[in-house]
């Protein structure tokens, strides 16, 4: 999924962004949806700032590099 604008992407509360994560296992730092190009990370869908250690309700595990 490309990155939306920053005008387009969702607010926190909305994707009820949590940080640090409370679900066990799962984190932006492996979701398909973070970008961890550049000096911090952002997701291609929920308004900055994002952290590799929260999460929200778009979580979707990244597929393994086989
Ligand atoms: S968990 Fe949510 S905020 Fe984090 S990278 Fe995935 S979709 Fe974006």
């Amino acid at each position: 999924m490309p990155e939306l604008p920053a005008a387009e992407k969702a607010a926190h509360r909305t994707v009820k962004y949590e940080y640090p994560s409370e679900h066990m296992g799962e984190a932006c730092g492996d979701c398909k949806h973070v970008i961890e190009k550049g000096s911090s990370p952002r997701c291609e869908t929920v308004a900055n700032p994002i952290f590799l250690t929260g999460w929200c309700v778009r979580y979707a595990r990244k597929e393994k590099k086989k």
